[in-house]
């Protein structure tokens, strides 16, 4: 018998306990500021920080790896290589477009950015780098690739993630609404709402009651 009771509060102590450190399944709050070739390209100062489950590679490879063991409040400077962050630079992912091909709305100047649709369908993105008299010279490789990436980090909170988080392998925020592959709704979300309802209708009697006591 108190075998059982022990047991059962383990699991749940698990589940929800805050974890001291980061940790593989911990939802981590980060703020970061990306510096590269020395200067700052992206930074959450001012903004949220943001939000990621150690582990399930929403994150650069390597960021996520010099993230293990950091506590709520720890800063950390961290460097990337190109190979770890968004890859080296593919030569041959440089190619020429005859000018006519590229529709008449696309602006032809150096630095616009434009999807393509490859022959398998797939949208990639693509950056003019060059102009000639015939020819639009395209670049399909990431604005950052081949570059080192500089990351200074503070901790900013850790939670445990819940199970759906863990099965999606992404953070769902309060309000939910940033779930894009969210496909059902299953029976707790009605029961849920039900509840939501009830109170609603609770809290309007409250309100009127206590209206009439003034
Ligand atoms: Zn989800």
């Amino acid at each position: 018998m108190w075998a059982g009771i022990i047991y059962k509060k383990e699991v749940s102590m698990s589940q929800t306990a805050t974890p001291s450190v980061i940790v593989d399944d911990v939802v981590v709050s980060l703020e970061y500021t990306l510096t590269v070739d020395g200067e700052i390209v992206d930074s959450t100062e001012g903004i949220d920080p943001i939000e990621f489950i150690q582990g399930h590679q929403n994150i650069i490879s390597g960021l996520e790896r010099e993230l293990y063991g950091l506590k709520i409040g720890d800063t950390k400077k961290v460097t990337v290589n190109a190979a770890d962050a968004y890859g080296e630079i593919d030569p041959e992912a440089v190619v020429d477009v005859p000018r006519e091909e590229i529709p008449s709305e696309i602006p032809l100047k150096v630095g616009v950015e434009l999807d393509v649709k490859n022959e398998d369908g797939e949208v990639l993105e693509a950056r003019i780098i060059e102009i000639t008299k015939d020819n639009v010279r395209l670049d399909f490789n990431h604005v950052l690739a081949g570059k080192e990436l500089t990351f200074e980090v503070t901790v900013v909170d850790l939670r445990a993630a819940d199970e759906e988080e863990l099965e999606h392998g992404h953070v769902h925020s309060e309000d939910g609404d940033d779930d894009e592959d969210f496909e059902y709704f299953d029976e707790d979300d009605f029961d849920d709402e039900d509840e939501d309802e009830d109170e609603e209708e609770e809290g309007e009697d409250d309100s009127s009651s206590n209206g009439s006591k003034k």
